[in-house]
């Protein structure tokens, strides 16, 4: 068995001798706490008790009310409780049971069969731990891009609205910059797909070494990337951009081979930026934000990639709508 941490808060320490006896018989690690202080201390430490065993009629303790607080505190989940009610004591067991125990037993208590209650409790702990790790996995993979194990579309989605909300509130500016690999169709045509893979790998890592930590670095999808900059307006998100450029300018590239042949050769890349940027001001959304930004990176591309573009401002509302067959860029 599992050595888990168990804290006893008896206030018969001979009791308290024969259950820390049985429990330590099965390999646990037991700690007992004499008075309220001990208790509330062991509660609190960061290696919190794994299971507790609270004896109801302790002195100067208010063993309900302490249930009740755990109730609602982070630690609860992971700490499943056994209430000790004093000898023919059913109100109090009912009692402790509404206030969160997980069990309760009366005395006099065998020890053994304490001992057995609480490996029953431990065994649901564990299960409920290996949910709560599984959960957090599959959250973590919801929104991680496999490849780059940058954060994924979803989460760039999310966060997005996030930044876009924050900046309204405290009137700062958001920028958006998408990155769009050149010509990388034929990076694959020529080295295979294997070898492309590699190359939005390289690319990857130098976004995440060249944009701050408080940067939103994404994979949009296929051999886009979008980062979102909090804080920065447009002189600066083009001097974030002219970085990444400047990075991928001079990384030394992958070697590969060409698809039917045995000698490797230097596969170089470079890519095309569009920014855009949400001024506090502005009522658009995210929407209008991601089409200006396209249309940055759509100019860069025509004007012969390998360079970054930014959009112009959004035009207000309040002035006549102007129809154009793609966003104003400068
Ligand atoms: P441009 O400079 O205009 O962007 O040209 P391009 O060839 O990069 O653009 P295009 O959009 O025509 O081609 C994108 C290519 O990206 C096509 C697709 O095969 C490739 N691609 C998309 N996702 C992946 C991926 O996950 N791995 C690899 N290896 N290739 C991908
Ligand atoms: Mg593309
Ligand atoms: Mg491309």
């Amino acid at each position: 068995m599992v050595e888990s941490h168990i804290l006893i808060v008896d206030g018969s320490a001979a009791e308290a001798a024969g259950l820390a006896r049985a429990l330590a018989g099965d390999g646990h690690r037991v700690e007992v706490a004499a008075d309220p202080a001990a208790a509330a201390h062991a509660l609190r430490a960061e290696r919190a008790p794994d299971l507790l065993l609270l004896d109801l009629a302790f002195p100067h303790l208010d063993t309900v009310g302490l249930l009740a607080g755990l109730e609602g505190s982070d630690r609860r989940g992971l700490l499943p409780v056994i209430a000790i009610a004093a000898e023919g004591d059913a109100d109090g067991r009912v009692r402790a049971l509404r206030a969160g125990a997980d069990d309760a037993v009366a005395r006099p208590c065998a020890p053994a069969e304490v001992a057995a209650r609480a490996a029953a409790l431990l065994r649901l702990r564990a299960a409920h731990q290996r949910l709560r790790e599984a959960n957090l996995e599959l959250t973590q993979r919801s929104i991680t891009d496999p490849l780059t194990g940058l954060f994924n579309r979803r989460y760039f989605e999310y966060r997005l609205a996030q930044e876009l909300e924050r900046a309204r509130r405290h009137g700062d500016p958001v920028a958006l910059a998408f990155l769009d690999l050149d010509h990388f169709k034929r990076i694959n045509d020529t080295y295979g797909h294997a070898t492309g893979d590699a190359v939005l790998l390289a690319v990857a890592r130098v976004l995440q070494e060249e944009l701050r930590r408080l940067d939103v670095c994404t994979r949009w999808g296929g051999e886009e990337f979008a980062a979102i900059l909090p804080n920065t307006d447009a002189a600066g998100a083009m001097v974030v951009s002219q970085r990444v450029l400047r990075a991928l300018r001079s990384h030394g590239g992958l070697v590969a081979p060409p698809l039917g042949s045995d000698a490797g050769e230097v596969v170089r890349f470079t890519a095309s930026m569009g920014v855009a940027v949400h001024e506090p001001a502005s009522s658009h959304g995210a929407e209008e934000l991601l089409r200006r930004a396209d249309g940055a990176l759509y100019l860069a591309k025509r004007q012969g990639r390998n360079r970054a573009r930014v959009a112009t401002a959004a035009p207000t509302p309040t002035r006549t709508p102007v129809v154009r067959s793609r966003p104003a860029v400068a």
